[in-house]
């Protein structure tokens, strides 16, 4: 049985202070609601990431970073490594958001090297994958999903592949308003799913999470967490605000 994993993706928002008190709102409020049956993750900016991991000490609420490059040290001013992330009290790392891929021009070659940078530095990656509007409407969702997924997890063997989270995150529904329908995203879903066990096995594809992302709100999440094969939910917008969030949570039980 898979254990549902919400995470919020706070992207480029909040401030020092409005960031430890919305941390220390979930680490709070979460232990009445999900009390270890959900994985709950925080994903702030990086320069609140030890602020955050501090806020929630001693909760079952995890931090995770919005990106990680994919070297280990030295002459990359700007970028930030694996092993810092996990200095800093991270558990897991964004790779391939949408936003990078789309805003910052990442391509599924870089992303892979993150996601094995991760988990060579001992983080859980979320390899996020999706299709455009304009993919969709081409009818091409399952081909860009698909060479996402086998370009993402390239070169990883099953043990390493199992520290892997899929966000299925139709780039359309982000941060629009725009919600895949459940059964649109039950049907990626299940697509990926065996999309794993062709590249894998039964047992991993059974295992490995697949998150649901594409403004997630309380009042949607519930049918949409509620689908055989959508684990959980990368949250952005709702996630910025305490009882929103709380509210995803709360339906993934
Ligand atoms: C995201 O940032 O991954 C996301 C899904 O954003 P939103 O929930 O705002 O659509």
């Amino acid at each position: 049985m898979r254990k549902p994993f919400v995470a919020g993706n706070w992207k480029m928002n909040m401030d020092a202070h409005a960031g430890v008190e919305l941390a220390k709102a979930i680490a709070a409020g979460s232990v009445n609601i999900a009390g270890g049956q959900v994985d709950v993750a925080l994903i702030p900016p990086f320069v609140y990431l030890q602020a955050v991991a501090s806020a929630v000490t001693a909760s079952h609420v995890a931090v995770g970073a919005q990106d990680v490059y994919f070297q280990e040290k030295g002459a990359f001013t700007g970028e930030i490594s694996p092993a810092m992330l996990k200095d800093v009290g991270c558990a897991y790392v964004l790779c391939g958001h949408s936003e990078r891929r789309h805003v910052i021009g990442e391509d599924d070659a870089i992303v892979n090297k993150k996601v094995h940078a991760a988990i060579n530095g001992g983080l859980l990656p979320i390899l996020c994958v999706g299709e455009l509007q304009s993919e969709r409407e081409a009818g091409q969702t399952e081909a860009v999903v698909s060479t996402q997924v086998k370009k993402g997890l390239a070169g990883l063997d099953g043990e390493r592949a199992a520290a892997v989270t899929i966000a299925y995150e139709p780039v359309w529904a982000i941060g629009t308003g725009l919600t895949a329908t459940p059964q649109q995203a039950q049907d990626v879903h299940a697509f990926i799913r065996e999309l794993v066990a062709k590249l894998y096995d039964a047992e991993l594809a059974g295992a490995m999470r697949v998150q649901y992302g594409g403004s997630v709100n309380a009042a949607n999440s519930g049918e949409l967490l509620g689908q055989p094969d959508i684990d959980g939910a990368l949250v952005g917008g709702a996630s910025l605000k305490a009882q929103e969030f709380l509210g995803i949570i709360k339906s993934a039980v």
